[in-house]
């Protein structure tokens, strides 16, 4: 089913090491599909708008066993489907859309950084944070 335009929830489902693993990765609750929602109506999908061209998200909702098992901390942001890691390839490409997030003022709670992706979040009640981090082995421009 669509999320919006060019989000469905499939994707953020999707999971190979779930797969790999039989483990059942379903969005379950209201509040998980609510903050998915929420995600791309108020960031992915504008982000995507500015960007232009597709973006895929790597990861999007982890259920816990999930993210047990591809070692995220227990507190992500991907068990409460408040969070997506979209897939750049490269630390200028991380960059680059990180950049078009900030500039845009688009309400995201985090940007995290990495080589080949950029983590994005949004929480579905209270304040964004704002905050643009990076991950220990990003080497590329930073803010
Ligand atoms: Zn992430």
């Amino acid at each position: 089913m669509n999320i919006s335009r060019n989000f469905t929830f499939a994707e953020f489902e999707e999971s190979p090491t779930a797969k790999a693993k039989g483990i059942v990765n379903v969005i379950n609750t209201f509040e998980i599909r609510d903050s998915i929602v929420a995600l791309v109506r108020d960031v992915l999908q504008p982000l995507r708008d500015i960007y232009g061209k597709p973006m895929k998200v790597n990861s999007g909702y982890r259920c816990p066993e999930l993210n047990a098992a591809v070692g995220g901390v227990a507190t992500s942001q991907h068990t409460k489907g408040e969070a997506a890691d979209i897939h750049t390839g490269s630390e200028a490409e991380s960059y680059r859309l990180a950049k078009l997030a900030k500039d845009a003022k688009l309400p995201y709670d985090q940007l995290i950084l990495y080589p080949t992706f950029v983590h994005i979040s949004h929480k579905l009640k209270g304040e964004q944070r704002q905050r643009i981090l990076y991950n220990s082995s990003y080497r590329g421009k930073k803010f």
